[in-house]
Parts: structure tokens; sequence; C-alpha cells
């Protein structure tokens, strides 16, 4: 190895002789201290400010267990009151295909039992999100027909060809029978906080708020007032039930962001001003939930500050909102000023469990900052158990067994050879350094980070550079591991040094001959138009001419970037997709809507539905996905944003040469992350996590790596035939 030991090394040393590295740190700072007063919620009392709001988890009535130890590790890490997702309260309320929890009978409360005894043996309150999600559920399970204010299709993501039907007055009746059950039930198994949700376009009671859907004439429709009452009857009844045994929150959305059409300031003032002490909590939330989990690309932290300010003061009751904090300085800003009595977070307390712990020991610095990428929230979108790009653990507490914060210590002597930091590389070193083995980790270029270095100085995802910088800070603090910047490794210097365990993560890069989902053979090209793959743009490279043909085949996130780049630094841009919308995957990180606005703002010209049929002295022929119908698209350069081929050389020549591995000392090799199977960042830190969880592991007997809940049959063991 012939790198040079680089500055991260002598940065090191410096940071820890000043006492500037975290880890040093014991000592709260006093700045922070208010956000460790505890806060009266009615008859319950929160140990502390930091407060998770209920959050989508993907695992739900299918993964209770799962979801149990997920939540327990929350609380366990600090937070105050951990809640629920949404629960359906009645089968009217199905919200399939997505996977949240139900209180539909008494059949639904083992689970939730079970997930709140767990909260508390972390030693937070339960707080369970009780939810008619009305004209928002389709009822694909139960075929029951949709309720809502006024006979409307439903409101769903998937456009389902059903209508919601006008309640009746016997329907209102019914409903807040069915929320004063789930109330009861909810008290029998031990929350300590119940719900009322009005919020994020999703809830049943926001449809009867909101004038764009409530057109009644009765005494639930009209005035801000009427469309409030069922609302406040809700409120009224789950009091009642609760009768002091436990808290009440309100979550409602302050502004539909619409305008007139919809739930104004104006509005939520009245209702909040009106209702003002009936819940024991207010959960302020903003407009549909695209809004509220605004990923970092379309907003800030702390980004809801403006809507959300001046409501406190219309209530004597505490209040909690979010904003995706990271930042303790902001959060006990908020509480000085006002604005917030709880600090409310999903996201960085999936990120970072552990986040108020941290703050707590003065350790603020090696919080594990979510970067809002909305991954997480991809989980509920694909119905699959919630993951996360900061926190690999996340999802992994009961299947695994894996914590955010522990890992078991080593069981050698080993010593370790990571070859690549990227997002794998440097997710292996740090957790197989906090193992406590010798770690040596290289990198060719002069940067650790690999490609989220790369793609972070791309327009809106600088946050995404905190997967980078939570992890040098860890490395920094681990005199076990050693970092060799400018170190490209050959299968050469590999054999001739003693490492017990190769690891290779060396990454993947873009394919230039079109390869994809569309060809799955090179794209014909004659060579005229100038090919940029994205590896090309991100390291400076420009298309020669003005007219600049982005063909995204891949469907996330990078085509719609480059696209606004290129468009941004004056080039005519066209996109070209065989999908059915730009960034079409995007629908699951909620940024679908967005995208598309900021590239068509940006006056880049989309095509959906079309591909690139070849390459040619035209420039580009693009083809309707559907007719074949050809189109000459004039083109100077054309990026290809199709797929990734695997750097996995390193790996393949160490293979080949297996023999020699013996007088190297080598046992193992092993290619992690995008060198094994290119993917998203999050699923290259997972790889990370997971090849240093299972060094030296016991390996679980059969093909099933994980626990999983098996669902029971309703009829018991069939018998033995
Ligand atoms: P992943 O997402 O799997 O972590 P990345 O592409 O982000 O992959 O990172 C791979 C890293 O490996 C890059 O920073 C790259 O410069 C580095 N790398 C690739 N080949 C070598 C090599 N032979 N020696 C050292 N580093 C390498
Ligand atoms: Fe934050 Fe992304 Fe993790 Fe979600 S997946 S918590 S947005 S880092």
């Amino acid at each position: 190895m012939n790198g040079e030991i680089t500055a991260l090394l002598s940065r090191r040393t410096r940071a820890r002789a000043a006492g500037l590295d975290g880890r040093e740190q014991d000592v709260r700072d006093p700045r922070h201290d208010v956000l460790f007063e505890p806060v009266q919620i009615g008859p319950v009392t929160a140990r502390n400010r930091f407060f998770q709001v209920p959050h989508c988890s993907g695992m739900g009535y299918r993964d209770p267990s799962a979801e149990a130890a997920m939540r327990r590790v929350k609380a366990e890490g600090g937070w105050a009151v951990v809640c629920t997702e949404q629960v359906e309260i009645h089968p009217t309320s199905d919200i399939t295909p997505f996977i949240e929890l139900r209180i539909w009978d008494d059949q639904d409360l083992p689970a939730l039992e079970l997930i709140a005894s767990a909260i508390h043996d972390g030693g937070a309150l339960a707080g369970i999100e009780l939810a008619h999600n009305g004209m928002n559920s389709p009822n694909l399970t139960t075929r029951e027909p949709p309720l809502g204010p006024v006979h409307l299709p439903v409101a769903t993501w998937s456009h389902d060809p059903v209508q919601a039907r006008a309640m009746t007055k016997a329907d209102i009746a019914s409903l807040r029978r069915w929320h004063r059950d789930a109330v009861r039930r909810s008290l029998a198994v031990g929350y300590d906080l119940v719900y009322v949700y009005a919020g994020h376009a999703l809830s049943g009671i926001q449809y009867f708020l909101s004038p764009r859907y409530n057109t009644r004439t009765d005494e639930y429709g009209g005035s801000v007032r009427n469309r409030a009452r069922l609302l406040r009857e809700l409120l009224t009844d789950t009091c009642e039930v609760a009768a002091g045994k436990a808290a009440v929150a309100c979550r409602i959305t302050v502004d539909e962001l619409i305008g007139d059409a919809g739930i104004t300031r104006a509005e939520i003032e009245e209702i909040v001003g009106d209702l003002a002490e009936l819940p024991d909590l207010w959960d302020f939330v903003l407009g549909s939930w695209e809004e509220d989990s605004v990923t970092s690309r379309f907003g800030p932290e702390a980004g809801q500050e403006p809507y959300v300010r001046g409501l406190k003061k219309l209530t004597t009751k505490p209040v909690v909102g979010v904003g995706r904090f990271t930042s303790p300085d902001t959060m006990a800003r908020q509480v000085r000023e006002g604005i917030l009595d709880l600090i409310g977070a999903a996201r960085p307390s999936i990120a970072d469990p552990f986040l108020p712990r941290k703050i707590e020991q003065g350790r603020a610095a090696d919080i594990r900052e979510c970067i809002g990428c909305n991954i997480c929230v991809s989980g509920d979108f694909t119905m699959s158990p919630i993951r996360c790009t900061q926190n690999p653990a996340m999802g992994e507490e009961f299947r695994r067994g894996w914590h955010p914060e522990r890992i078991r210590p080593r069981q050698s002597g080993a010593r370790i050879l990571i070859v690549g930091a990227g997002p794998a590389g440097l997710e292996a070193a740090r957790a197989l350094g906090q193992r406590g083995y010798q770690i040596v980790l290289t990198e060719a270029r002069r940067q650790l980070g690999g490609r989220v270095t790369v793609e972070s100085q791309l327009p809106g995802l600088h946050t995404w550079q905190r997967v980078v910088d939570y992890r040098e800070q860890q490395l920094r603090g681990m005199p076990n591991v050693e970092i060799y910047l400018q170190s490209p490794m050959s299968t050469g210097d590999i054999l001739a040094h003693g490492f017990d365990h190769v690891v290779v993560a060396t990454g993947a890069s873009w394919r230039r001959d079109g390869v994809g989902r569309w060809h799955t053979r090179p794209m014909p090209a004659d060579g005229s138009p100038q090919v940029l793959t994205p590896d090309d743009v991100m390291a400076g490279r420009r298309p020669a001419g003005s007219r600049v043909l982005v063909f995204d085949d891949d469907h996330y996130y990078l085509g719609g970037v480059l696209a606004e780049l290129l468009a941004a630094e004056g080039y005519r841009v066209r996109l070209v997709t065989p999908a059915a919308s730009l960034s079409d995957w995007t629908a699951n990180t909620l940024e679908l809507v967005k995208i598309r606005q900021r590239v068509m703002r940006a006056g880049v010209a989309v095509e959906t539905n079309r591909t690139v049929l070849r390459l040619d002295e035209t420039g580009a022929v693009t083809g309707c996905v559907f007719t074949g119908a050809e189109t000459p698209a004039g083109a100077d350069a054309v990026v290809l944003v199709t797929a990734r081929l695997p750097e996995a050389g390193l790996c393949t020549e160490l293979q080949a040469r297996k023999p020699e591995w013996a007088q190297g000392g080598i046992s193992s090799v092993q290619a992690i992350g995008d060198a094994w199977a290119p993917a998203t960042i999050a699923a290259a830190v997972w790889a990370g996590r997971r090849y240093a969880e299972e060094l030296d592991a016991p390996v679980r007997d059969g093909p099933v790596t994980f626990r999983r809940e098996v669902t029971a049959l309703a009829d018991g063991r069939p018998r033995a035939r």
C-alpha cells in the first residue's frame, strides 16, 4: 500500500487533543437543557420534550413483533413519547394495499398490546394514532363502501375506481361509536396517549374540515364551525372515554396549501381557537403527506416554522410539531421562542433512534442525521418493512437483532482490508471498527464517500453528504481504523499484504452502451452524437453542442436531477423516458410531483412513454412505447441514465488467484454494496453493516436468514392426513 497517510488522520489527532471530538465530551450543552424539561400532557408526564410522532413503518399488522422491537429501541434512545403509525379503527377504514395497524376488534389487541408494552419497556409513554381514513380508504380488503362527507371518488394514490358514499347522520353516529370503542380498546392494552387524527389528507376528519371536499348543506357542512363539528364530537367522545386515564391528542393539518379552496391559516386559527382546551395536546402537521414529509431536495430543516408559529398562543395545551429536526440548537430555539413545546420527529428518530440520548449526554456530534431522502417512506409505499439510508439497523431490530448503537465485540484478532470508501465501505469500516477489529480502509480518490460525495454536489442533494459526514466523524474516534486516501489498490497490492479478510467495496459505473430496462443488449449507435454517462457529467464533462437528450431508463432521481442541472447551465434539454412519469420511482418517496414541477420550470421538455431506439446522424431516434412510431430527435449529445455495472474486477481477480491467498494470510474475499449488485445508497450502507454483523457470526440454519412473523391459521393446525 503506497498511499500517503491522509490529512484525515492528522485532523483526527488534532481534534482529539483539542477535545473537539464528540466522544470526548460528556457534558450536556446548557443551551439544550430546556429540551430535557418534563412536559405535562393531560394526565401523563413526558420525561422530556422529545416526541416520536406517529409514522408508518411498512410493518403494521403483518409484522407486529418487528414493529414492537423497532419502537422499543426508540424509547430506549430517549424519546419521551413513542407513537404507533395510524391504526385503522373499523373495516370501513381499510387502506389496503398499505400496511398499517388495525383495531377493528379484539383480535387486533395482542399485537397492539405487544407494541405498547415494548415502548413502556424502553421507558417511554406509548401513543396510538387512531384513524378513520374516510375517503382515503378504498376498502379493497373488506369491500365495504368507503365513507366521505359527500359522494366523491376516493382520494387515493392509486385512483381506485370506487366512490365514497356521503355519510348519513346514522353513519356519523356509527363512526362516533367505532371511535369510542377504539379508544376503550387502546386504554385496555395500555396506551397512555390516544390520537384523534385529522391530518395529511389521509384522515376522514380532514375531508370534513376541508371546504374542497365538504360541500354538505347540513350542520356538518358550510361554516368552519360546522365543518369542525365532527372533529369536536370525536374529541369530546375520546376525552369522555379516556376519562383522565390517558391523554388525548389532536393531530391536524394547519394549512392544506391549496389557497382558499382548502383549509387556510385563518380557518385553522378559528378551529384551534374554538377547540383550544378540548384535547390535552395539539400535534400540527402541514398540508398533505407530501408536504409534511418533504424531502431535503425540496425543503429545509424546520421548514414548517412559518406555518406553525403563532398557533401555540391559541391554547394553553402543549403543542408538538415536526420539521426534520436534527440540530439541537434549532430545537431549543423553537421551544424558547414559544413555537413548540415538544420536538416532534418521525424521520430524525428513524435515522437516529438515540438522538435524545446523544444530546442529553453532550454527544450531539454523534447524531446520525436524517438526510431527508424518504427511503423510509418507500417502505410504506412498497409494503415492505421500513428501511433507512442512514440507519441500517432500522427495521432489522427483531428480524436480525441489529441495534442502532450496539454491536457484538470482535471474536478474533483478524485484520480486515476494506477497499473503497463509498457508503458500503464506510459503513463496513465503521461497524467493524466498533466491533474492535483492526481495519485498513483504502480509497482511490482524494475524498471519502464514493458516489455519495459525488452525487451530493448535484442540485438539491447536498444534505446526502451526511451519510459520509457521520461515518467520517465516527471513524475519527477509532484508533483501530486506518484510512488511506489516494490509494488505489491492485490485486498484487492486496496479495502482498497480510490481511485475514478482504472486503471489496469498489462501487459501480454507469454504462455507456444504453443497456438497461429497455435495451437488454447494447443500443444501436453509429457514434455520431456524443454519448455521456452520468459519471461523465458528475465528473464535470459537458455536452459539446447545445441540444442534449437525457435518456432516463433508470426511473429514480438521477435522470431528473441531471436534466435540471444541464438546463440550469443553459443547455436545451429534452428528457425521454419509457416510464409513464418522470423519475417514476420517486412516487415512493413522495417526490414525483415536485420533481416534475421543478424540471418543467427549469425548461426541460419531458417526453414520457417514449424510448430512445437508436443513435444516428440525426441525433437520437425515439419511439412510442405503445405503437413503436418513430420520431427523430435532434441532439448534439445524449446522456444515458440506464444501468450500472459493478466495479468487481478486483474481486474477480482475487478469486481467480485463490491459491495465492494463503501466503498473504487471506481467508476470505467478499464484494459488497454496488460492487456486488448496484442498488440504492441505503442498500450499500446496509450491505456494509451486514458484512460487519455477519463476520464471525453463527450461521442461521436454513434458507431464511432472519426471523419473521408467520400468520397463525384461524382454524388451527390441519389434521394430519
Ligand atoms: P458503494 O455504493 O458500494 O459504497 P461507491 O461507488 O459509492 O460504492 O464507492 C466505491 C468507492 O471505491 C469509490 O470511492 C471508488 O473511488 C473506490 N474505489 C474503486 N476502486 C478502488 C480501488 N481499486 N482501490 C481503492 N478504492 C477504490
Ligand atoms: Fe431520513 Fe432518509 Fe432515513 Fe428516512 S430514510 S429517516 S429520510 S435518512
